[in-house]
């Protein structure tokens, strides 16, 4: 089914014909992204309005950026998105496996299988699935969790930045690990990106605490301040000045100075009174005048200012102080702790690390040109969303479509126990999830259906870890691929297969509401009354 100007026909229509054309626009859709799939899968250039160009290997990024206006196309581009947000891994293979359920069901309809029976069979399946999965799943060692999130950045990177980022990401996701309400928690939004054009990205690296980009206020304020004591002012410490468009009759020169006067006297207020709160870091929004400097320097407080509001929301949650918007308004309460603050270069840019009881992490994103370094930031993103994952559950499957081909071995074999038409639907189920393996096998440049048959032979004989065996994509043979480091996470896999159910039984269903329409049977008695009464509305 090559029908892709279908997506942008989006007349309505009915019955069998609406599957049809709903299943032509999956099937368009999952060709759009299909081939990105895996380490060998290819990059997509994307162009944009304004002519910008993107290269991506992501499919979610591919789906999102296509306007694709059809309504079943974007019910799995939403499958994709969802897939993002909760498991920020799989979300070609979930639209892949989607269209594929979508293409087998379609097989059957024509057999003259009800879509509703279908969905009831995927239904069943899906449940089935989910539960042989668990199963398939081992606890990972720490090292499987690190090679878990390097596969999960198969085709972003070179095999040396991928490895390099999976250690980053693991170690800053330990990093801000922390317990909330007897609960393991692992929050990436507490990792912050600093970017840093020089070095190459394998020399990326992972700091304990907050990095800004900042300089000190006053080069000749303390470089490093242990224990610190920290206040967060959300405003500046500078005079307020007359504004020019006040009518101001008395611009005495002895009344403009009265008034600096006061301004200076309110500004040394200020500072006294963090003097008060042993305060000896500061970090403001807005400016410090030349004249309050020399006042923080003799109160022993480093100093920064310009620190955009949401660092100081980073800053808060790492020293546990709280934003006030006027120095003098700081209480005891808001001071935070630092136990280091240190004002230091990384290459030949001054930055300021702040370390704090209160977790944070920053990964300092390294390479040859802008261009790299947004790249490998945008990798670690992927790669800091997965190993969160694999913190909180540190269940692996081994990946290649190893799993999924034992997955679908397993669900033949109970299909063949559920009686009726439902039987057929789960085989069809089975079926798509091997398009995983063959999908890959195709990126690859190998046969699919020979790849396919290989692996499934080599499972058959393979025994208790039959499903760790899986296609080495380099040389084609099939063979344990847990041991050649290609594992993926139970909270990445699941999701797709969930997703994807869900996505492919909507269309279905669909379809399911005009079908019934279509062959609503009046009968003729109740038909002849209907008609009568038109009858008679005409001649009135
Ligand atoms: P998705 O958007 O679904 O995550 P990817 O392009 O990241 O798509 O591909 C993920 C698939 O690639 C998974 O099935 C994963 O197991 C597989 N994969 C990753 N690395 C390898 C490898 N070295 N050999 C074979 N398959 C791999
Ligand atoms: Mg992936």
């Amino acid at each position: 089914m090559s029908e892709a100007p279908l997506l942008e026909d989006t007349d309505r229509t009915s019955g069998r014909t609406a599957l049809r054309k709903n299943i032509a626009a999956a099937m368009a859709l999952s060709g759009a992204v299909r081939s990105t799939l895996g380490p060998k899968g290819l990059d997509k250039l994307l162009l944009d309005d304004e002519g910008r160009t993107l290269v991506t290997n992501d499919g979610v990024t591919v789906l999102e950026t296509a306007r694709v206006e059809h309504p079943v196309a974007r019910m799995l581009i939403d499958a994709s998105s969802a897939q993002d947000r909760t498991a920020r891994d799989g979300t070609t293979s979930a639209v892949v496996i989607a269209a594929e359920l979508l293409r087998n069901a379609w097989h059957l309809v024509v057999e003259g299988v009800h879509p509703s029976t279908i969905v009831r069979g995927y239904r069943r399946a899906e449940i089935e699935a989910l539960t042989i999965l668990d199963g398939l799943a081992i606890e990972g060692t720490d090292h499987d969790l690190v090679t878990a999130v390097r596969s999960s950045l198969a085709g972003k990177a070179s095999t040396a930045v991928q490895a390099r980022l999976a250690v980053l990401a693991m170690e800053a996701a330990l990093a801000v690990e922390r317990e909330v309400d007897g609960k393991m928690d692992v929050d990436p939004t507490r990792i912050s990106t600093i970017m840093a054009v020089g070095r190459p990205a394998t020399e990326s690296e992972v700091v304990n605490g907050l990095v800004l980009a900042k300089r000190l206020a006053n080069p000749s304020m303390a470089k490093v301040v242990n224990n610190g004591r920290i206040v967060l002012v959300d405003g500046g410490l500078e005079r307020r000045g007359v504004r020019s468009d006040v009518s101001f009759q008395a611009t005495t020169p002895e009344v403009l100075n009265a008034l600096r006067r006061r301004e200076n006297e309110r500004l040394m207020e200020e500072v006294a009174h963090l003097s008060s709160l042993g305060t000896n870091v500061l970090a403001v929004s807005g400016a410090i005048d030349d004249e309050v400097h020399r006042a923080l320097m003799d109160a022993g407080i480093q100093a920064f200012r310009r620190v955009p509001a949401s660092d100081l929301d980073l800053l808060a949650l790492a020293t546990g102080a709280r934003v006030v918007l006027r120095a003098d308004q700081a209480a005891a309460a808001d001071v935070g702790h630092a136990i280091e603050s240190r004002s230091h270069l990384i290459g030949d840019l001054h930055h300021w690390t702040v370390r704090g009881e209160g977790v944070a992490a920053t990964f300092i994103a390294r390479g040859s040109s802008d261009h790299v370094v947004e790249e490998t930031s945008r990798c670690f993103d992927d790669a800091v969303g997965v190993a969160a994952q694999v913190r909180l559950d540190r269940r692996v499957l081994v990946g290649g479509g190893a799993a999924h081909v034992a997955l679908a071995r397993h669900l033949r074999r109970r299909a063949e126990a559920t009686p009726g038409r439902e039987q057929l639907a789960m085989e069809a189920y089975a079926d798509a999830l091997e398009s995983i393996p063959r999908a890959l096998a195709e990126n690859a440049g190998l046969d699919p259906i020979d790849a396919l048959l290989d692996v499934t032979a080599a499972q058959a004989d393979g025994g208790a870890d039959a499903h760790r065996i899986g296609l080495d994509l380099s040389d084609g043979t099939p063979k344990d691929l847990g041991a050649i480091g290609v594992l993926e996470p139970l909270s990445v896999v699941r999701p797709t297969i969930h997703g994807a159910t869900e996505a492919a039984c909507a269309v279905l269903r669909i379809d399911d509401v005009l079908w019934a329409r279509l062959e609503a049977q009046i009968p003729d008695d109740i038909q002849a009354q209907l008609d009568a009464m038109g009858e008679r509305d005409a001649e009135a």
